[in-house]
């Protein structure tokens, strides 16, 4: 018997003992060591499961890395014993995410396995709890290269979380210096500081608009003064934040929306007409896992900070309510360490 994270119903989950996989000739065996939680983990127990079956389970945790203890006998490109990660946008099997697999387990199928795609080896120096940033940190790099920044932009990130900050990590790796954090939590603001951003601000405190003005300069669109900053991500998901970043934006500004919206949002088109701004939005990593892998011995250090608790599998629960609280960055949970 394993033991897997499983959601029941809506608000119900549970750590269940359940029968060991069968793995077939094309499918690895992952025993787990770190698993981190994801925001997306919380909406999805909220939701009550991903294409749950009345009476089925939908089994979560997507943000892993681990030791390899099976290897099918068509898979000649991964090795028993081998520290990997698993890229869960990768597998066919949609593991964490409405597949039969999840990760918050002792151990966790990947089937049709393939070393690069979505099984990746983790470098040597590079410890398990680290490795299992690699999920979270693609998401960010990908909402980051979907802004298109370059050298010498200016350019705000709404919100601090685990997203949001590798977001501010990715930016500044890039050379990129006048980056502006905002968030609510101090602590959070905090953790944006010690990366090194231009300012982090609650924008609840301060007058946003002028703050801009003053950190990234003005524009003019017509006869109206705008704002100097050039990109805005928006990893938090406020109701209002499309609204006031439209109302400020310079001329062919941009913004990149990763956030989960839940209800529509209503946006003055009217005062974006004049400024030829782009909004789109980003999910997931459609290629960016490897060079977030290959990043991690050079950026080993600051990642660490990344990462606020640490709680053993039987803890998960615990775990799955600190990941709540808007003072956590990356929960951890390790797995028989
Ligand atoms: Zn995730």
């Amino acid at each position: 018997m394993r033991r897997v994270l499983n959601i029941h119903e809506v608000g119900d989950v549970r750590l269940d003992r359940v029968a060991l996989p069968q793995p077939g000739q094309d499918d690895v065996v992952i025993d787990v060591k770190a698993c981190g939680v994801c925001g997306s983990d919380l909406t999805y127990i909220k939701a009550g499961g991903i294409h749950r079956q009345p009476g089925g389970v939908t089994p979560i945790g997507h943000e892993a890395a681990g030791v390899v203890s099976f290897v099918g006998s068509n898979v000649n490109d991964i090795q028993m014993g081998q520290r990997v990660i698993i890229n869960p946008m990768m597998t066919p099997s949609a593991v964490g995410s409405g597949g039969p697999e999840g990760a918050f387990a002792d151990t966790v199928m990947v089937s049709k396995a393939q070393l690069g795609a979505n099984v990746l080896a983790i470098p040597d120096d590079i410890s398990f709890d680290i490795a299992a940033l690699a999920e979270p940190l693609a998401v960010a790099l990908h909402g980051v290269n979907r802004a298109q920044v370059k050298p010498g932009d200016k350019v705000v990130v709404f919100g601090c979380g685990p997203i949001g900050l590798g977001m501010v990590m990715w930016l500044l790796d890039r050379g990129i210096k006048d980056v502006v954090a905002l968030d609510l939590s101090e602590e959070r603001l905090d953790r944006a500081r010690a990366l090194g951003v231009q300012a982090a601000l609650n924008p609840v405190a301060v007058d946003l608009e002028q703050e801009l003005k003053k950190l990234h300069g003005t524009g003019r669109v017509f006869s109206r003064e705008t704002v100097g900053t050039d990109a805005y991500i928006d990893a938090a998901g406020a109701p209002n934040i499309l609204g006031d970043v439209i109302r400020m934006a310079k001329y062919q500004s941009r913004m990149v929306v990763t956030a989960a919206y839940l209800k529509p949002v209503e946006i003055p088109l009217g005062a974006m007409l004049t400024t030829e701004m782009t909004i789109t939005t980003a999910v997931g990593y459609p290629t960016e896992m490897p060079e977030v892998v290959a990043s991690m011995p050079r950026l080993k250090e600051t990642l660490r900070k990344m990462i606020s608790h640490y709680y053993p599998l039987d803890d998960v629960i615990a775990a799955l309510d600190m990941a709540k609280q808007p003072n956590s960055a990356k929960v951890m949970v390790t797995v028989n360490d």
